[in-house]
């Protein structure tokens, strides 16, 4: 199986060859093709994603992406490329329209969070969100003294979110909307609901208006398993169900098209940006990406073993006093990886390949 790499820019390349050093371990038969994006390739090629970058990415079972962007390409100059056209390039060109971020804070952090320990202790929660509609795409523009944008969402595209949610529950997904206001809301709850009793009886849904949501979020984490919402919702619930684990530096996300896995390959990345001001000194938090590079083996390749033996690894680490400088410890980049390896290589049971070739 073939995976794109985009390491992009600032502790990008740092962090995604420290991934790949964990990956040869568990899933030694995957092939890579790396690829200049974002600023990086701005500066190469004028442009943050090439046709070459682009058609690698159609072609390969799986992207894994670091992080873009950086002050060296911050411009408000319209007619300059930005890192982020990359981007939004890749997730128009791959159909990506479910973004997964996946919120399950680590026993050994607890104490890293805003929340009181005993409210966080068993969280573990799924924000599928959808990424290509709504108000974010919707009309808009300004009359006068007015400004407007437009929330539209079609039947057919909150059926695939719909499907994509409830294939991601173990046991419930919530829906959540603004349907006591808004007409697209009651569209979504009625899709939603039919989908529900169609073709997933067997989950349990239930549906939350979005500010009450947003506080049961806070209130009772614990009681979530897949939260399912539209793109503006979910763009502010996702970030605030991030805090809930206290450190950016250890979310994974998913970004996912029709088929997740074969043809349409998904896109895996840290929740974090490309952190320039760490970059190039080898401190980089790099277990977000190796979170990632689970999340790509479970979702993108169908390698759910060598998925959970990686974050059962970042459990251990962390549990054993990992602590990189975001964590309040010293370990560098080379000292977490080392420290994740070294965890695999005492699952021998779990990895039959990696304690062969040892
Ligand atoms: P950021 O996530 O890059 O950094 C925020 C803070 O968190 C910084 O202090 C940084 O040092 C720290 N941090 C982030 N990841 C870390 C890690 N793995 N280990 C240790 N510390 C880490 O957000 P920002 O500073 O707002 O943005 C910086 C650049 O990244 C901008 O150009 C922004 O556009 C871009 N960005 C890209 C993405 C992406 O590629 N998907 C996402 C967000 C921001």
């Amino acid at each position: 199986m073939k995976v794109v790499t985009l390491p992009g820019d600032g502790i990008g390349p740092e962090i995604l060859a420290a991934a790949i050093e964990v990956l040869r371990e568990v899933a030694p038969d995957l092939v890579y093709e790396p690829h200049l994006f974002g600023g990086a390739a701005i500066d190469v090629h004028g442009t943050a994603l090439t046709d070459e970058a682009l058609a690698a990415a159609k072609g390969a079972d799986a992207v894994l992406l670091a992080a873009v962007g950086g002050p060296k390409w911050d411009t408000t100059d319209p007619s300059r490329p930005r890192p982020e056209q990359g981007l939004l390039g890749l997730r128009k060109a791959l159909g990506l329209f479910a973004n997964l971020r996946p919120v399950r804070p680590v026993p050994a952090l607890y104490d890293a969070s805003p929340l009181k320990r005993e409210i966080i202790e068993g969280t573990d929660l799924v924000v599928v969100r959808e990424l290509t509609g709504g108000i974010y795409f919707g009309a808009s523009g300004r009359e006068q003294d007015s400004a407007f944008d437009t929330c539209t969402y079609s039947v057919a595209e909150i059926e695939r979110i719909a499907r994509r949610g409830f294939a991601t529950a173990r046991s419930r997904v919530t829906s959540v909307d603004k349907a006591n206001v808004m007409e697209s809301s009651r569209l979504w709850r009625e899709v939603v609901t039919r989908v529900h009793s169609e073709e997933f009886p067997h989950v349990e849904l239930e549906h939350l208006l979005v500010d009450n949501a947003a506080m049961k979020l806070i209130a009772a984490p614990r009681h979530f398993d897949v939260i399912l919402t539209e793109n503006l919702f979910g763009d502010i619930l996702s970030d605030e169900a991030a805090m809930l684990s206290g450190s950016i530096g250890l979310l994974p996300s998913a970004s996912l098209g029709e088929n997740g896995r074969g043809r349409n390959p998904g896109l895996f990345e840290p929740v974090h940006g490309s952190a320039p001001d760490i970059a190039g000194q080898g401190i980089a938090n790099p277990l977000a990406m190796f979170l990632s590079a689970a999340l790509m083996l479970e979702q993108g390749l169908g390698l759910e073993r060598e998925a959970a033996a990686v974050g059962s690894a970042v459990d251990r680490a962390l549990a054993a006093g990992l602590r990189t400088a975001d964590l309040g410890g010293s370990a560098t980049t080379a000292e977490a990886t080392q420290a994740v390896l070294a965890e695999l290589w005492k699952t021998d049971e779990e990895l039959e390949p990696s304690a062969e070739r040892r």
